[in-house]
């Protein structure tokens, strides 16, 4: 990092603005100096351009060409989920897509390759290094040094593959089971949710597994036949459809790997990540299996107990009783009451006590801009400062509203470059105005942890260690370590407060902790069953899916599986994630590692805060996660925080 010039904020128009205009004016900008840059580059590979012999320039010009197509496809993603008028979020969506096309050209351009390929290492310094052998990596990934016939092929790959993932979603999506019962099997169910679902004309109820009729019914029925029969219905969405999808979907990652080279689909896929390869993965579920096990039979053993003081014959339990039982104990044995929670965690209040918990943390102060325009008026925006020096802008859109984003995440605006351009993130959220879950609280701290890393991040040379630049499967462990801080009593005391001004109790916040750990053992054996699932279908043939994947989830899950089920055809995560559903609990291992660092007892130490601000967040991608964990640390990461978290 050299100390250059700060760069202006992006001027972003008012809410009533011409939004379509400043979208498209950005896009065709930026995507116009980027095929300018790309022509530049192939005509040194034509030998028509002027001599190729500066490394340099070369790698500045390439950097370029990546800066200017991400600033397209940031705004489109953006604006294409936030934006309150559809039209403009439609114009987004095709600018996002333009710059992925173009962004997909490049990277199967065999002329760019070839000036990258010629460009000497040796001319250049380790940065430049770096991405130089990233950016060649990327390049063989693709497949751009193989015969034209097999580029061919992986073309035509690809884009089986994209319709075969669709269609494996869509078969999800559009198998919405139902059972009907007469309404007084709705016992146990919160009165909102049985005034929501009347009888019909024949006096029965339908309840149906999508997410918010499903998961409440699961967790709160009293019901063991009702519950048992929409679990079995949940957990055959999408069967038997999905069986020959899946089996095609996977055939065509195999055959992929196999003409780049790779032993399999999850070694292809792995190599771009902290485990680096597949037999790695296994390693990891192996180890966090066995690390479960005596956690995981602990608490099963509670669940079941419990169980049998309903139905003394019971001899064992599953997916259609753990979510229940889990509930019940919590409720009997650590006594916390979610409404009772809620009325200290007013949102004005959460959101002021994030800023000074992450300012009072990092050494940042947060101002507010007003008048800097926005796509709403909810929308706030704030500098970050560090030492009075301008580090970037954030902008917090956290209220829900129609046609927006349904989830909770960090959407990067511009990404930071030194002397260029200031590094600006948005929090994209659905929070009441009111009064807050205390889950939805963590899941703030958590967003937030991107967001502060996208922003610390934002100052290097070199588009691509900007931000959360960092290996997929360690990308999450900033922000799962940065919710430890929403769990912390004095952390919470100091801005959870009730009408009364009465802070939250400590001794409230310790046993919402424990009842949110019950069951951490078992739920990580799950975890892993999961994982081995998407690892063992990318590294071996299988020809009878469910049967095999009933072997594996008695091995590895806590719980066994239901006759008739068949959750694999259900799996959407199998699409997104592929061989990689690991990556959850991997980086989760690395949080609780790095948060050893700290003092329980004073979280706010400012040196160990300020090494991991320096040496893990603002590094982004300038080195191997492992390396920079390792420089945080002092030693190289390891499972036992994790495992002393899980046998606690
Ligand atoms: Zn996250």
């Amino acid at each position: 990092m050299q100390t250059t010039t700060t760069p202006d904020p992006l001027p972003l128009p008012v809410p009533d603005a011409d939004w379509t205009a400043f979208v498209q004016r950005r896009a065709a900008d930026n995507l116009a100096a980027a095929r300018a840059g790309v022509e530049q580059l192939a005509e040194r590979a034509a030998g028509t351009g002027p001599a190729t012999d500066d490394p340099a320039e070369v790698m500045a010009r390439w950097n370029d060409i990546g800066t200017a197509i991400d600033n397209v496809a940031q705004l489109g993603e953006l604006l294409a989920q936030t934006h309150p008028d559809e039209a403009v979020r439609t114009v987004a969506e095709t600018c996002q897509q333009d710059a992925d096309r173009l962004a997909t050209e490049i990277g199967l351009d065999p002329r760019l390759y070839r000036v990258l390929a010629g460009v000497d290492a040796d001319a250049l310094d380790a940065a430049g290094r770096r991405v130089l052998e990233r950016s060649l990596r990327d390049f063989r990934r693709a497949g751009v040094d193989q015969p034209e016939e097999v580029r061919d092929r992986l073309r035509a790959l690809a884009e089986r593959q994209v319709q075969l993932g669709q269609r494996f979603d869509k078969n999800i999506r559009d198998d919405v089971r139902s059972i009907r019962i007469a309404p007084e099997r709705l016992a146990g169910l919160p009165a909102d949710y049985r005034a929501a679902h009347p009888a019909d004309a024949d006096g029965l109820v339908t309840i149906t597994t999508e997410y918010p009729d499903y998961q409440p019914f699961k967790t709160f029925a009293t019901d063991a036949a009702a519950r048992r029969a929409l679990t079995v219905e949940f957990l055959n969405r999408a069967w038997p459809a999905n069986d020959a999808v899946l089996t095609e979907l996977l055939a065509v990652r195999a055959e992929q790997a196999r003409l780049l080279g790779y032993a399999d689909w999850a070694d292809y896929d792995a190599e771009v990540k902290m485990v680096g390869s597949g037999s790695a993965i296994a390693g990891f579920i192996d180890r966090i299996v066995a690390e479960a096990q005596g956690p995981a039979d602990r608490d099963r053993q509670v669940l079941l107990d419990r169980l049998r003081a309903d139905d003394p014959a019971a001899t064992g339990i599953d997916a259609a009783d753990n979510a229940y039982y889990a509930e019940v104990v919590r409720r009997e044995r650590f006594d916390v009451d979610a409404t009772k929670v809620r009325r200290y965690f007013d949102f004005p209040a959460v959101r002021d006590g994030l800023l000074a918990v992450t300012g009072r943390l990092f050494g940042l102060r947060y101002r507010e801009v007003t008048g800097a325009g926005g796509w709403h008026a909810d929308v706030t925006s704030y500098d970050v400062y560090a030492h009075e020096r301008l580090l970037g802008r954030i902008h917090l859109d956290l209220h829900p509203r129609p046609g927006k984003f349904s989830h909770a995440a960090m959407f990067p605006l511009v990404s930071g470059i030194a002397g260029r351009q200031l590094p600006e993130g948005v929090l994209l959220c659905n929070f009441p105005r009111g009064l807050m879950e205390h889950s939805q609280v963590v899941t703030l701290f958590h967003e937030f942890g991107h967001l502060v890393h996208h922003v610390l991040a934002g100052r290097h040379d070199w588009g691509r260690f900007s931000g959360v630049a960092t290996e997929w499967d360690f990308v999450e462990a900033p922000s799962q370590m940065l919710e430890e801080w929403a769990w912390d009593p004095q952390v919470l005391g100091s801005f959870a407060r009730d009408e009364t001004g009465e802070s939250i109790p400590a001794e409230l916040v310790a046993r919402m902790r424990q009842a949110n750990d019950f069951g951490k053992g078992y739920f990580a054996r799950t975890q892993m069953f999961y994982s081995s699932l998407s690892y063992l279908l990318h590294h071996e043939r299988v020809d009878d899916i469910t049967a095999f994947s009933q072997q594996l989830q008695r091995r590895v899950d806590a719980f066994d599986p239901i006759d008739g089920t068949h959750f694999h055809a259900g799996f959407g995560h199998l699409v997104g994630y592929t061989s990689a559903y690991y990556t959850y609990m991997w980086s989760l291992v690395i949080a609780k590692d790095m948060f050893s660092a700290f003092d329980p007892g004073n979280l706010f130490d400012a040196e160990v805060a300020g090494r991991y601000r320096d040496q893990v967040l603002a590094a982004g991608g300038s080195d191997d996660a492992a390396v920079l964990v390792e420089r945080f640390l002092g030693r190289p990461y390891t499972v036992d925080a994790f495992s002393a978290w899980l046998a606690r």
